[in-house]
Parts: structure tokens; C-alpha cells; sequence
């Protein structure tokens, strides 16, 4: 197998692209998709700073390695879940990372922000873990980027999760989630920053090749609360279809995004109000972080 880009010997063979890489060329594919992303859909410009939500893994590690080397002003953010061995490794890794290439990492417990952490909010609230974890994550990245004048979130979300995602929104028609899904969302109100995924190009086992390549020391265990999600059922049979046709998951997205989503935007927009604890954004009064936060304090 050789490189297309030099003819050298080649590590990595990328069949929806119908190509192999030697390590360095692959590593300047990798940060032209970065570059295209960014590039594509404004997510940022060099003159701001940038909120990296980082857990630890090889997704949000990889990416914010991509944007200290392209000069970004980059700040991490770890969220703490309070999820048992699992968070203090994940922990221990954006720490190590950030010390590493001399960076700032900003920490946010959620035992803290919400009072208990992920794995007791799941046994109050008696819906699946990622139900609470997903929102107060989501929450709490807005709120530290506001917090510390950041105009723009970015997470580490690749190809994979975003055709998984898709997947899982399309199977129930999730109407609201179908415009949602983008790899950057506008701020629409002066207290929601933007959010943005510039690895929304790139698969799961390519942010992995990275990863190795770079040497970047991330947590290879997934969270314990994973197994049973159904966005990892969702990942298997978008595998299955990949496998039988290479660039299937690419298409299924990059056809929904180019093609589909603008006839799912909605017609009128939804009225941001502001939440009337907390000051952050909500459709109703009371936003759901606060609701959440109010039924752990009736119950522990
Ligand atoms: S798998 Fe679920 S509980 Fe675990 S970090 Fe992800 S969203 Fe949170
Ligand atoms: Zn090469
Ligand atoms: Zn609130």
C-alpha cells in the first residue's frame, strides 16, 4: 500500500476516500478536514478564544492538539461527572495533557454545579444516565464559556457520532433534534455562545490513527454508563453498512446536512426566554438544569 499523497510506504488505508497515507501525510489530512471544517462553516476565527470541551478521550484530546498547533487561544474544559474510576482517569488525563503543552484547563464538578454527581442524578430522576449527564454537560459548557467571555464552544464530536446521532433521530422523527443537528450551531440569544464540531469530517477510527500518531495518552475505556446507550447500537449497524459500502456514514450525514436539513428548520423560531433562577436560556421559565437541580436537592 503507498501514499498517495508521496508513494512512501503507507500506515493507514481510508477506503471511503479511496486513498492510504503515510503518518505524516495522514496527519496533514487530518488538519485539512480540520481546516475545511473550520473553514466551511465559520466556526472561529484566530482572533478568538476558544472553549475545547475536553473528557479525555481520543475525539476531544485529538482536537484540541489540532488547534494549539494551528494557533488558536484554546481553554479546556473538563466536566468532573463524579462517574467512579472512569472520571478520575479521564480527569487525570486532560490535566496531564494540559500541563504537557502548557495550556489552561478550567474544571467544573457537576457534584458541585448540580448537587450530586452523574451516577446518583440517574437513581433520583429514574431516567438513563446520559438523560441528565447530556443536559447538564450542555448546560455547563454555555455557561463556563459565558462566564469567561468565550464566544464559542467546540467539542470533539466526529463523523461517527454525528451519523449516529442522525441515525437516532431519523429512526424516531425527532423533529426538533433534525435542525439541530449541525456542525455548528449559531448563537441565537445573547446568553447561548455557539457550538461547534470541527472533527465532524473525520471517523472515529481516523481521530484514533491521530491519536496513536501524536503520541496524545487518552482514556481507551469508554464511560460505564455507555454500554447500554443506544447510540452505540446505533454506531454497530452504521458499521455493518460501512463495512458492505465504505463511505456510507459519510454520505448519510454530508447528504442530510447539504441536502435535508434545511427543509427541517423550522418556520418560526422558538422564543429564548431567559430562566428565571439562573439567568440562562430557556423555552420555559424554570430552565431544566434548574428543575433537574431542584428534584437531587429534594432527594438527597
Ligand atoms: S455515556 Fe452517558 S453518562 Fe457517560 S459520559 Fe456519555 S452522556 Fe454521560
Ligand atoms: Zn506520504
Ligand atoms: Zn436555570
Amino acid at each position: 500500500m503507498k501514499c498517495r499523497k508521496c508513494g512512501g510506504t503507507a500506515v493507514l488505508e481510508l477506503r471511503r476516500h479511496n486513498a492510504a497515507f503515510c503518518a505524516d501525510d495522514f496527519q496533514e489530512f487530518f488538519r485539512n478536514q480540520v481546516r475545511e471544517a473550520i473553514r466551511r462553516h465559520r466556526m472561529f476565527t484566530i482572533d478568538e478564544p476558544v472553549l475545547v470541551a475536553v473528557s479525555g478521550g481520543k475525539d476531544s484530546l485529538a482536537l484540541w492538539d489540532v488547534l494549539i498547533d494551528e494557533g488558536y487561544r484554546t481553554t479546556g474544559l473538563y466536566l468532573d461527572l463524579g462517574i467512579f474510576d472512569y472520571s478520575v482517569e479521564s480527569r487525570g488525563k486532560c490535566e496531564a495533557f494540559a500541563a504537557a503543552r502548557g495550556v489552561p484547563l478550567m474544571i467544573k464538578r457537576v457534584e458541585e454545579e448540580v448537587g450530586a454527581p452523574v451516577p446518583v442524578i440517574k437513581q433520583v430522576t429514574r431516567r438513563p444516565p446520559c438523560s441528565g449527564c447530556g443536559l447538564s454537560k450542555r448546560y455547563l459548557m454555555n455557561r463556563a464559556a459565558l462566564e469567561a467571555g468565550m464566544p464559542v464552544v467546540a467539542t470533539g464530536h466526529n463523523l461517527d457520532d454525528e451519523a449516529a446521532t442522525l441515525f437516532g433521530s431519523v429512526m424516531h422523527w425527532q423533529m426538533d433534534s433534525l435542525p439541530r443537528q449541525s456542525p455548528a450551531l449559531a448563537s441565537t440569544h445573547p446568553k447561548l455562545v455557539r457550538r461547534v464540531k470541527p472533527l465532524y469530517r473525520l471517523s472515529e477510527r481516523e481521530t484514533a490513527a491521530f491519536a496513536f500518531l501524536r503520541r496524545i495518552d487518552y482514556i481507551v475505556d469508554e464511560c460505564p454508563f455507555a454500554k447500554g446507550a443506544t447510540s452505540i447500537a446505533h454506531k454497530e449497524i452504521l458499521n455493518r453498512m460501512e463495512d458492505a459500502s465504505p463511505g456510507a456514514k459519510h454520505n448519510f450525514l454530508f447528504g442530510f446536512l447539504e441536502k435535508a436539513r434545511p427543509a427541517f428548520e423550522r418556520a418560526e423560531a422558538v422564543v429564548l426566554n431567559e430562566c428565571v433562577r439562573c439567568g440562562q436560556v430557556t423555552t420555559g421559565t424554570l430552565c431544566a438544569f434548574c428543575k433537574l437541580a431542584d428534584q437531587v436537592k429534594r432527594s438527597v
